[in-house]
């Protein structure tokens, strides 16, 4: 028998602690996984016999036989999986891929089966149904409350002729959503512009060109060089958006904005009929589970209580947004103005990037290869560690050696309480290695926090992953600001999942929290890098040991603030058009009304410049329609209103008074940081807060309302 295969010494298998990421290979992802499924299945089938015997057992004794086997089983497929996963993300090959594809479907099917259990339902329904139920402690209750909630918002508890329909909408969706997604994708791809002559890259950046010649000779044009050309102009992310911000050239900027707002709306690619059937099928789908709206059935698992809730809050964020953008507005013209230009009287859709770079050149030109040298990646993570010290009580040490990793680069660090108590530990990947490793920047799950059926608690472990420069020429990795504040945000996602307090599984760390405040850690986090004090803290000179000056920090801050209100209400303009195409849009209902006069009607009172007639965005508006933002658009700006919210609370008791600071960060450990998923996301705010969230801070964090601080090193 093939040694990979006997499932014995299967590395992926052992036990339910650190994974044996130095020995784990290609071999051991098919066997490992089919043989966790095979007995997560026989667990599943034995405890939905168990079950379905005993009925009116108090509320203690069902949670127990209920819950417990269900952690107990999630964890068991969870370890390999969340290891096969990180792998494909880490240490990709053709040959792990296909391992992984090979068993991907199996792993769903699964999961799909564990959530239409019928038994676990009903036992779910009389767990909460018992006399006793009261007497369970807050975080079972809402154990309890998220499990019953996801069964019924995947159609569990439907009549079956119900159920069957709710099936039937659930796979076309599914269908709808790819074939969108690949309808954008496709013409994204057929849309090209090859550039000749060195007039018609006039004002782009080298790397622009060099990006732009890869592209060319990708298409056959082998001689292509970033100097001479040909280059390639496309409406790929990477190559669009560079071009429109530096082009020089108007009309050629103008043919790349009119191909991108109609991508994928004319003939076998168009995407309307598809997303009028998209919407109507959620309308349906919603209905069938009692909700007035697709709005509302998203809302129902959301941090957000209702449509009107959102709306008041997107409302509030236009008021403040809507001068400001005007503004922004009249200084591009300004400038345009003063250079001469024709369409300076006239500004366009595809002249405005274009403008607002050239001003934000002009007022505050940094680069961010100026910045480098000033965050040695040591250095960093160094004065990363002492704030994590100062604000939460927790000592992090590097532990290399003591967890097996997948590569030579990747740390491995354990976090204590002060006393030395262990709490957690963490994986840091942190650069980029292309050919193997996808890119951007995330925390995955490596174990959850869960206390074992013999008693033992299992400590959570968590990889935090980066694609940063990595070291060259015996230096350290030096870090650009963008790559500093990304490695903060993915640490504050760690934290939440490493300094959790819950015992279950099932809510502990990012568990169950509410897709509308799972970003609340990690921006929050991120505001760190404009402190004062923190940058100072995070920056030495790799030569001279100078801390970051003045007047680089005082550029970082102000760039932060630059054409907020345009940047927001372009973000609301989005949340608002989605919310309005879920909640209040009947595809084919009343005469003349599409979703692109629901866009336009929205772009009124949203936007600056409005969209042209021809249009057609929505036809390329993957996170809604191929993605899972549907109704959820808004959720970008409900976590930035928490982090912001949050962080303020350091600036009221003042961030340079050390017993102020240290008290708000405790209570931030002890409430969003420790609690999580085990308590309704409202709750646990207000809990650290005192009160809801209000936009004011976001607001004067984004330059829009002047708020008098009461104290303030910002
Ligand atoms: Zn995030």
């Amino acid at each position: 028998m093939n040694k990979a295969a006997d499932i014995n010494t299967n590395p992926l298998l052992e036990g339910d602690e650190l994974p044996a990421l130095d020995r784990i290979t290609v071999e051991h992802v098919v066997p490992g996984v089919r043989a966790a499924l095979a007995e997560c299945e026989a667990r599943l089938g034995a405890l939905e016999a168990e079950l379905s015997r005993g009925g009116g057992a108090p509320a203690r004794e069902l949670y127990r036989r209920l819950i417990a086997p269900l952690d107990a089983l999630t964890d068991r497929l969870e370890i390999p999986w969340n290891t096969v996963s990180q792998l494909m993300s880490v240490k990709n090959s053709d040959a792990l891929r296909a391992a992984h594809d090979e068993v991907q479907p199996e792993v769903v099917a699964f999961w799909t089966r564990l959530g239409q259990s019928q038994p676990l339902y009903r036992a779910l329904e009389r767990l909460r149904g018992a006399p006793s139920y009261a007497s369970l402690r807050p975080e079972e209750r809402r154990t309890t409350e998220v499990l019953l909630r996801d069964a019924q918002l995947s159609g569990v508890g439907l009549a079956p002729d119900a159920r069957a329909r709710f099936a039937a909408i659930e796979r076309e969706l599914a269908e709808l959503g790819t074939q969108f997604a690949n309808h954008v994708l496709d013409a994204t791809k057929h849309f090209s512009l090859t550039l000749r002559e060195p007039g018609d890259v006039e004002g782009l950046p080298a790397s622009w060109r060099a990006l732009a010649a890869q592209a060319a000779r990708d298409h056959g044009e082998s001689e292509a060089t970033p100097e001479a050309g040909p280059w390639r102009a496309s409406l790929d992310a990477p190559n669009f958006i560079p071009f429109l911000a530096h082009s020089r050239r108007r009309e050629l900027r103008e043919r790349l904005y009119r191909a991108y707002v109609t991508r994928a709306s004319e003939g076998e690619l168009n995407n309307e009929p598809l997303l009028e059937r998209i919407l109507a099928l959620r309308g349906e789908l919603a209905a069938l589970l009692g909700y007035a709206s697709y709005a509302e059935f998203s809302l129902a698992a959301k941090m957000a209580p209702d449509v009107a809730a959102v709306e008041a809050l997107l409302g509030q964020l236009r008021e403040a947004s809507w001068d400001a953008a005007h503004r922004d507005l009249e200084e591009l013209v300004a400038l345009a103005r003063h250079t001469g230009v024709p369409e300076a009287e006239d500004m366009k859709p595809w002249d405005v990037a274009f403008w607002a770079e050239r001003l934000r050149e002009q007022r505050f030109a940094y680069s961010e290869e100026e910045l480098r040298p000033y965050f040695p990646f040591p250095r960093v993570l160094e004065g990363l560690f002492a704030l994590a010290a100062r604000l939460f009580g927790v000592s992090i040490e590097a532990a290399d050696g003591e967890g097996p990793v997948y590569h030579p680069d990747v740390r491995f660090f354990r976090v204590t309480d002060g006393a030395g108590g262990p709490l957690a530990a963490f994986y840091l990947d942190a650069y980029a290695r292309p050919g193997e490793k996808r890119g951007g920047a995330w925390m995955a799950e490596c174990l959850g926090r869960r206390r074992r059926a013999d008693g033992s608690l299992r400590l959570p472990v968590a990889f935090l992953v980066c694609n940063q420069t990595p070291p060259v020429g015996g230096q350290p990795s030096l870090m650009t600001f963008d790559e500093v504040t990304t490695l903060f945000h993915e640490f504050g996602h760690g934290l939440q999942h490493m300094l959790t307090e819950v015992e279950c599984g099932l809510v502990s760390g990012l568990s169950h929290i509410e897709w509308d405040a799972i970003e609340l850690p990690s921006q929050f986090m991120e505001n760190w890098c404009y402190d004062r004090e923190t940058l100072l803290g995070i920056s030495a000179h790799i030569e001279s040991g100078e801390p970051l000056p003045q007047a680089l920090f005082d550029k970082i801050t102000a760039a932060r603030t630059y054409r907020a209100g345009s940047n927001m209400l372009r973000q609301l303009y989005f949340a608002l058009t989605d919310l309005e195409l879920h909640h209040r849009y009947r595809p084919g209902r009343r005469a003349g009304e599409t979703a692109f006069t629901v866009q336009q009607r929205i772009a009124e009172r949203t936007t600056v410049l409005p969209p042209l007639p021809e249009d057609r965005f929505l036809c390329g508006f993957g996170h809604i329609f191929g993605g899972g933002y549907a109704a959820g658009y808004y959720s970008y700006k409900w976590a930035e209103v928490l982090s912001a919210d949050a962080f303020a609370a350091f600036e009221e008791a003042g961030l340079t008074d050390p017993d102020a600071r240290t008290r708000v960060g405790r209570r931030f450990r002890a409430t969003v940081l420790a609690r999580g998923g085990s308590l309704e996301p409202g709750a646990v705010y207000r809990a650290f807060r005192g009160r809801d969230a209000t936009p004011d801070a976001l607001l004067s964090q984004s330059g829009l309302r002047s708020v008098p601080k009461s104290s303030g090193a910002v």
